[in-house]
């Protein structure tokens, strides 16, 4: 049978959000807060707020955001998620990681507006679920993650219908959505018959589609993907990487026939910055020591640590460790110093000695909660996240696949 190999449209490159993410990078733990202002001068894009805003130091910052926030009160939640700055999370109602917080936004339906600090994917999810009459902010429109940007929606439509055409009369397959997608994406899983999944339920997730297509396709990360498929047994002469950049994503027809797995060439700049070297290391320095990672880590790092496991799962796995235990964590630094702090009886310290937050997070300055949250006093809506009406609907069936599965 032919097939039309199309030529890759090329419209999108590597996401400037991956090439900003070094930005923040320290050689020591120098993450000290600081008026907006100083912080502009890193050379990243930054939304333009009002210069009044710019030029507040940390405590007259601190003072108005407890202040507006008394002031709003229950009209207004705030979410945290783990990865943002200490200066952030003393003010939010909820901390977690982006589906939990989403879920925690729902649960407070007297309010109106549910202020994200987090990333632009987190902002949609919580616009998918939350009630009809709440609103939700994103403070720094600029907060996007790089690897939701690594899949742009028509690159992967390019895709999907290469891999459609391609594997007409061989078989099936079925589109998963790690939940940090763009809710168009989200959308297509929930077209093509897909699911949403995270980094806790994607094991589950994975064999649901297994239960039901022949084979997978797996994006954003293909990290997450390809960690777990190896746990559920998929060999990795079964996987193949879908580069966007390439005809066919640099496969043959024939190769794509013979995959079970076909991963979308996307991964996370803060997780893959961690090495077998860096676990070795370790190991010399405190021969007892845990090692406990993210499955965004390469698989050659999830394979040399003790446990693998989201951000929720390694706050559980610590905060319930013997004192005297020691952890080395591959996971982003704000929330390794926060674990560090909240249990100072265990020895817990970040695999990566370069102190990298992720920069996209990080653009989640103190100023831009308290510029959103007093326009909200003026009866104003600053950087409200929407999403349309049909892109709702099918993200919502491919989110509600996901919550049909059994708890992890
Ligand atoms: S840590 Fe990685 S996946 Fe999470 S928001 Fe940052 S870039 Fe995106």
């Amino acid at each position: 049978m032919s097939t039309t190999v199309r030529q890759p449209s090329r419209k999108h490159s590597v996401p400037l959000s991956e090439v900003e993410q070094t930005a923040f990078c320290r050689s020591e733990d120098d993450l000290r807060p600081q008026p907006l202002l100083d912080e502009l001068k890193v050379n990243v894009r930054w939304q333009q707020i009002p210069p009044e805003y710019q030029a507040l130091d940390p405590e007259t910052l601190d003072r108005r955001i407890t202040d507006v926030k008394r002031e709003l009160g229950q009209k207004v939640t705030i979410l945290g998620h783990h990865y943002q700055r200490e200066e952030i999370i003393k003010h939010v109602d909820f901390r977690g990681d982006s589906f939990k917080l989403s879920q925690n936004a729902a649960s407070r339906p007297e309010a109106d507006f549910i202020v994200f600090c987090g990333v632009h994917f987190m902002a949609e999810t919580a616009a998918l679920l939350c009630a009809p009459h709440q609103q939700v902010v994103l403070p720094n429109m600029a907060a996007g993650c790089s690897m939701s940007d690594m899949a742009p929606m028509d690159d992967v439509l390019d895709a999907w219908d290469d891999l459609a055409e391609v594997l007409d009369g061989y078989g099936t397959i079925l589109p998963v959505a790690y939940m940090n997608t763009a809710a168009g994406l989200k959308g297509l899983c929930g077209r093509q018959g897909g699911i949403v999944c995270t980094s806790s339920n994607a094991q589950a997730a994975l064999q649901w589609s297994y239960d039901r297509a022949d084979r997978v396709f797996f994006l954003p990360d293909q990290h997450l993907g390809r960690n777990t498929a190896l746990t559920l047994g998929v060999d990795r002469q079964d996987m193949v990487v879908w580069d966007p950049f390439k005809p066919l994503g640099g496969h043959t027809a024939e190769a794509l026939r013979r995959a079970k797995l076909v991963l979308w060439q996307g991964h996370c700049s803060v997780h893959t910055r961690f090495t077998t070297r860096q676990i070795e290391a370790a190991r010399s320095r405190f021969p007892n020591i845990n090692i406990l990672v993210h499955p965004e880590c390469t698989s050659e790092v999830v394979q040399t640590a003790d446990l693998n496991g989201s951000t929720e799962l390694i706050c559980k796995v610590i905060n319930e460790a013997p004192a005297g235990s020691i952890w080395g964590v591959g996971t982003e630094i704000n929330l390794v110093n926060r674990l560090a702090q909240a249990n100072p009886d265990k020895t817990i310290f970040c695999l990566d000695p370069v102190v990298c937050p992720c920069s996209t997070m990080y653009r989640i300055h103190p100023a831009y909660l308290l510029w959103v949250l007093e326009e909200l006093l003026e009866g104003r809506v600053a950087n409200r996240i929407t999403v349309d009406e049909d892109t709702r609907h099918h993200s919502r069936i491919a989110l509600e696949n996901m919550l049909r599965l059994p708890s992890p």
